[in-house]
């Protein structure tokens, strides 16, 4: 067993007062989604149920989480295929906050208990009907929208579309109705060499530029997490401290911990095929400081963006510059950085701190403190 850090004796090890223990309870899926990142390092279906129970795990969070907030995000593989699981840890664990990340296509089937007790659900599309069928089956963006017009009337908590914008195809119009159906529409940028022509960076320039203006010119809050975050960032630079200290706000290097089903915990989903990225294991009941953390032959520190982005996927930094994976470096991350700066381009020119002062306080609030932040990456 590796030397245990409890946190109370070495605050070091999570930072802050809350933490996220995301919870991979079977790497079981019934989609074959065309780009999931588990099929790197055949993780996916290698695990199939969660191999440590809930009184293992609240051993594990008892011994080292005891000081923090735990909120608890249910993940996958496809975690409604294991809603037993969910149900004992619910029970278990009656203060937590619980999140569902899901592909949507089985909420039908999820307990009414279950539901009532999340306080999000993050449903994964990829854009429109074509796009996400595309990726993900015939049927299946339409499926996902039954279901969530289904069970919105019974639960209490949001509901968040989660975009993997992959495509080129994808357009304002996509990414509008997503927000008028969800309560929160996020979009993260596509980790794929293939996302990254030169003509697939223009049209997304093209549609992040009007998601812009629309966002600065919309009478209600336009809910499009990554805008909120970087307005947020620019305008109330503090917050930036406060949840995830300074850090990549996916939290991987400071308070989020990936539970394996075998126990084992990394700090990153997408990178649990690395060795050496582990730890900690609920079995063994250890847990140390997350090794995916800046380093200095990262440009973050000298890049324009840093005041808002602060590193925004540390997997991609890890593999362009400390694993020097040069292909990633061109193809991904930087074409990724430069959408990024782009953004906060978009952003300043419409006054933000203007923008801020005059919206109505609700609106205030939620820039500030929306409880999405926490159940996702609020940088794309
Ligand atoms: S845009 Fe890229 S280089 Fe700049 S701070 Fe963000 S991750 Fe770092
Ligand atoms: S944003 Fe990047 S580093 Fe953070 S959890 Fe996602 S893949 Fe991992």
């Amino acid at each position: 067993m590796e030397p245990s850090n409890a946190i109370g004796s070495d605050r070091t090890v999570v930072v802050g007062n809350r933490v996220e223990l995301q919870l991979l309870t079977t790497l079981k899926c019934n989609l074959r989604c065309s780009y999931c990142s588990l099929g790197v390092g055949e993780v996916l279906g290698s695990q199939r149920h969660a191999a440590y129970s809930a009184e293992q795990l609240e051993t594990f969070v008892r011994t080292h989480l005891a000081d923090k907030e735990v909120y608890i995000t249910l993940y996958g593989g496809e975690p409604t295929l294991n809603t037993k699981f969910a149900l004992d840890l619910m029970e278990r664990f009656p203060g937590h906050r619980f999140n569902l990340q899901t592909n949507g296509t089985l909420l039908h089937r999820v307990p009414e208990k279950v539901l009532r007790r999340l306080s999000n659900i993050m449903v994964s599309v990829d854009g429109g009907e074509d796009v996400t069928d595309g990726f993900r089956g015939k049927g299946v963006y339409r499926k996902v929208l039954e279901n969530v017009a289904a069970i919105r009337p019974k639960v209490f908590g949001t509901l968040t579309a989660r975009v993997t914008w992959w495509s080129a195809e994808t357009t304002l119009a996509d990414l509008d109705s997503l927000a008028r159906i969800f309560d929160y529409v996020y979009f993260q940028f596509a980790q794929d060499a293939a996302a990254y022509s030169a003509e697939s960076l223009r049209r997304k320039k093209l549609v992040l530029a009007e998601l812009v203006d629309r966002f600065f010119a919309s009478d209600a809050l336009y809910p499009i997490v990554p805008i909120m975050g970087i307005v947020r960032n620019k305008v109330l630079p503090s917050r930036i401290n406060e949840l995830s200290a300074g850090l990549t706000q996916c939290r991987v290097s400071t308070n989020l911990l990936n539970v394996m089903p075998d126990g084992k915990i990394y700090p990153c989903p997408d990178m649990l095929y690395v060795p050496e990225l582990q730890q900690g294991d609920v079995i063994a009941n250890w847990v140390k400081k997350s090794p995916l953390q800046p380093h200095d032959a990262m440009p973050c520190k000298g890049c324009e963006a840093y005041h808002f982005c602060r590193g925004n996927c540390m997997k991609n930094l890890h593999l362009a510059y400390v694993m020097n994976d040069g292909k990633w470096r061109s193809q991904v991350t930087e074409p990724t950085c430069d959408l990024i700066r782009f953004l906060g381009e978009q952003v300043d020119r419409h006054d933000p701190r203007r923008w801020f002062a005059e919206r109505p306080l609700p609106d205030r609030r939620k820039i500030a403190d929306a409880e999405v932040y926490e159940f996702c990456e609020v940088m794309p």
